[in-house]
């Protein structure tokens, strides 16, 4: 069941006030928070204030279905008047002067925001290790990664510090540390979430995306973000998603990439397996198919994400915005050069200068035209496979767990894990990651499905379904804990 409805269930029935349960999140964020360092910035203030408008609400029997939850939000949301930092000495001290949508428009909803969640430093990375603020425990394994570069929100949710959390997806930035933790995160559609306040990394690429602790969950964060706005010319909303859950899923079809399925774990193949065959029990049929292209996916999305950071970037020069050095005496383009050298991290300098050498004359043709021409091919090869069938079966990442320190010594490798994950993200297609029934080193292996252009609730429909077949994971002690002492669940 949503854990949503049991609590919003629990106010009305005056079984438990939105006050009490902001001061038991932050209680149990109080013990768990210095050792997992999924938050680098709590909000106590809003949240108390917030948690006290849903009361009133309550009184007046108005209270919307996400008023008075508990969420958190990926420090690269803008929150005016609050730190987003991006995890990055260079926004250290920035505080924006307005709010992104999404976090407006869960404001209306009178949802209570615990605080902002650590990530890699501009949502560069897939462990949440680029952080300023250092890295972030798996809550699920403590001596791994949660995954990245969402991996503050990721460990929140699956800690139990926070109900629901919102995460930006470039290329897989909410699915797989989602997968990595036991969670359902969905990158959306591109077009579905307004972008405006969300501090851009790769526009062309970047989604917010929910993620939470069952496909019904996510479902209803999505239908409170997923609004047309004109302040973000690329957003377009979406029909709402929660109610149609439970529509019938049998005769659809599915396929599996076998490309998506090389150079994967054990439990990764069985994951995916075992979802097939789940599937084809709820009447969904599943083959296999090639997409040779999907060899080039990575490459192609790095060289495109890079070059569009290292323009996105340049406005961070110490005199327009961000962190200036302490450099009196030097010249304008010193100073520049220094400021930009002392707020950045290495991996955040690495693409601004992958970036910077991929658009540049005489590499321009080479590098950056030759991975538009992969990203139109792949979108060809989709839409003929979405001809064809209804939706795609992959592995999340080629693993089931990552070790802390395992991605610093080798950033290539850690590129190309990403295989599975940036497709969505060059095609604009909408992907679920969701746990699967397959367990490794404590963790429910993460599966992914991929669904044609503004069909996100196809994708939710059959995450709920696949859930009803035994997939779902246990909920996070503390939650549980809370749901069964005030006879909710
Ligand atoms: N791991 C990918 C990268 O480093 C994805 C990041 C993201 O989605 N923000 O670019």
């Amino acid at each position: 069941m949503s854990v949503i409805r049991a609590l919003h269930r629990a106010f009305c029935d005056n079984a438990l006030s939105p006050t009490e349960l902001t001061n038991c999140f932050f209680s149990e964020i109080h013990q768990q928070n210095p050792f997992l360092n999924a938050y680098v910035s709590l909000t106590q203030e809003t949240a108390h204030q917030q948690a006290q408008q849903a009361e009133l609400s309550l009184q007046q029997e108005t209270l919307p279905l996400l008023g008075g939850i508990p969420f958190a939000l990926k420090d690269n949301i803008s929150t005016k008047g609050l730190p987003t930092t991006c995890a990055s000495g260079m926004l250290r001290e920035y505080r924006p002067v307005f709010s992104a949508s999404v976090w407006e428009s869960l404001c209306q909803e009178q949802a209570v925001l615990l605080g902002k969640t650590n990530m890699d430093e501009f949502a560069m990375g897939s462990s949440t290790e680029t952080s300023v603020y250092g890295p972030t425990r798996n809550p699920l394994s403590p001596q791994d990664s949660p995954g990245g570069s969402s991996g503050g929100a990721a460990a929140a949710v699956a800690a139990g510090l926070a109900v629901y959390a919102l995460g930006s997806d470039t290329g897989g930035s909410v699915r797989q540390p989602a997968a990595y933790c036991g969670l359902t995160a969905l990158k959306p559609t591109y077009g579905a979430v307004s972008r405006w306040g969300l501090i851009a990394y790769a526009s062309s690429l970047d989604q917010i995306g929910p993620m939470a602790l069952c496909a019904e969950d996510t479902a209803l964060v999505l239908d409170v973000i997923a609004q047309k706005d004109e302040r973000d010319d690329t957003s377009r909303g979406l029909p709402p998603t929660a109610d149609g859950l439970s529509l019938p899923v049998a005769g659809k079809k599915g396929v599996i990439p076998v490309e998506m399925m090389q150079g994967t774990s054990e439990s990764v193949k069985q994951a995916v397996w075992d979802t097939a065959h789940r599937l084809e029990n709820l009447g969904v049929s599943v083959e296999t198919v090639s997409v040779p292209h999907l060899a080039f996916a990575a490459p192609a999305y790095y060289i495109l994400a890079c070059a569009e950071a290292s323009s996105n970037l340049a406005r961070y020069d110490g005199v327009r915005y961000g962190y200036r050095s302490d450099c009196s005496g030097a010249g304008f383009h010193q100073a520049v050069c220094r400021s930009r050298w002392e707020g950045f991290g290495e991996e955040v300098r690495r693409r601004i200068l992958m970036g910077t050498y991929v658009l540049s004359a005489g590499h321009h043709q080479q590098y950056y035209q030759k991975a538009q021409q992969v990203r139109r091919q792949l979108q060809q090869d989709f839409a003929s496979l979405f001809s064809r069938y209804d939706f795609v079966l992959s592995p999340v990442s080629p693993t089931a767990f990552l070790p802390l320190g395992k991605v610093s010594g080798n950033p290539v490798a850690a590129y190309q894990a990403d295989l599975c994950t940036v497709p969505a993200n060059l095609t604009g297609l909408p992907a679920l990651a969701l746990p699967s029934a397959v367990y490794e080193h404590q963790h429910p292996v993460g599966v992914q499905l991929m669904g044609r252009r503004f069909e996100d609730a196809f994708l939710l429909r059959l995450a709920h379904h696949l859930e009803g077949t035994g997939t779902r994971p246990p909920l996070p002690a503390p939650l549980a804990t809370l749901l069964n002492r005030e006879g909710i669940a």
